[in-house]
């Protein structure tokens, strides 16, 4: 099988090596403390880099998720503590979700603000009872007058502060129908919609994005946030976990290589007890095992 990438796909690699050394790699301390900086959201909006995934009507590339993995592999490179890998992640996975799925009217509303990094979308998936058994999920939203009523909590959930701030919201897994994953739906919540209350959760690592726990307490939704049908959320989200995993995978890959690559520059040029580190066997060796793993991987 052959792995190598294309001409397009190395250039296209080149090009965002270059760019994020330059725009990312220099603030990485900024970064982890302050979050990631507006500027950068809006200057790498022109270069297309929130909405790869997303048809061109609504400001995407509709590029392939090779495209897409090579840049979560790349910003993680220049921004290794993931925060900015992350943000784009999630921007271009349930971006690509509610393009595929949702409605003419819930993509041209959503989707081309998201592209022009005026707003942030994610994933509210995960519940304080646990995040791996979704089929179990209980947030309920029952229909009322064209209208969603949600109440519930979601927990652990990732760009909290960035949509209250920037504006935007989540895809929402809540219960519509009967028990496990075929009463699932997936709406598009507005986190600044009423009845909704945030709070953050502080993290230990990947300070750059925020993580925290939104309370629905009857929040009202338009029925136009439905994405796709009734009760076939489970099936949305998971496409879009598909595509995510793939990309944190590839984001994982590129924070290894510049951890690895820092570590090598490191033992190039300490020396002690009369040697340069390199040139001591047992780091040598796990020198070259670390860099088969992850040429493996
Ligand atoms: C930094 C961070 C950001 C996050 N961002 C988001 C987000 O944006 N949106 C969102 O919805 N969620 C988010 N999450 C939540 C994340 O999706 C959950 O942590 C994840 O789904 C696992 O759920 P859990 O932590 O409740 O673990 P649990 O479900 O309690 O699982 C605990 C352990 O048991 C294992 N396990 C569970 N069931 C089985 C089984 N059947 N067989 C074998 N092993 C099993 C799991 O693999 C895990 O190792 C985030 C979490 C973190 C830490």
């Amino acid at each position: 099988m052959d792995f190598e990438f294309s001409d397009e796909e190395k250039i296209f690699q080149e090009n965002l090596r270059d760019y994020f050394s330059k725009s990312l790699r220099p603030r990485l301390r900024e970064i982890d403390e302050k979050g990631i900086p507006k500027d950068f959201i809006l200057d790498a909006s022109k270069i297309g880099l929130w909405s790869l995934t997303f048809s061109e009507d609504v400001g995407g590339q509709r590029a392939s998720f090779t495209l897409a993995s090579i840049a979560a592999e790349e910003i993680a490179r220049a921004d290794f503590t993931m925060a900015t890998a992350v943000f784009f992640l999630l921007e271009n996975s349930w971006g690509y979700v509610l393009d595929k799925y949702g409605s003419e009217e819930l993509r041209k509303e959503v989707l081309p603000k998201v592209a022009s990094g005026e707003n942030f979308l994610g994933i509210a998936s995960t519940e304080p009872s646990g995040g791996s058994d979704v089929a179990n999920l209980k947030t309920s939203a029952k229909k009322e007058e064209g209208k969603y009523v949600i109440n519930g909590e979601k927990a652990y959930i990732s760009g909290v502060m960035e949509a209250k701030e920037m504006g935007g919201g989540h895809l929402t897994l809540v219960r519509t129908g009967g028990k496990g994953h075929k009463g699932i739906s997936m709406i598009y919540v507005p986190i600044n919609s009423e009845g909704i209350t945030v709070s953050r959760i502080e993290n230990m690592g990947r300070m750059g994005i925020s993580t925290g726990i939104i309370k629905y307490d009857n929040v009202r939704i338009d029925e136009k946030f439905l994405v796709g049908e009734e009760n076939k959320g489970f099936y949305y989200a998971m496409d879009g976990f598909n595509h995510a995993r793939v990309l944190v995978a590839s984001a994982c890959i590129g924070s290894a290589e510049a951890i690895l690559e820092e570590g090598l520059k490191y033992i190039k040029e300490r020396e002690a007890f009369g040697v340069k580190l390199k040139d001591l066997q047992s780091i040598a060796f796990e020198a070259a095992e670390l860099y088969t793993k992850l040429e493996m991987a």
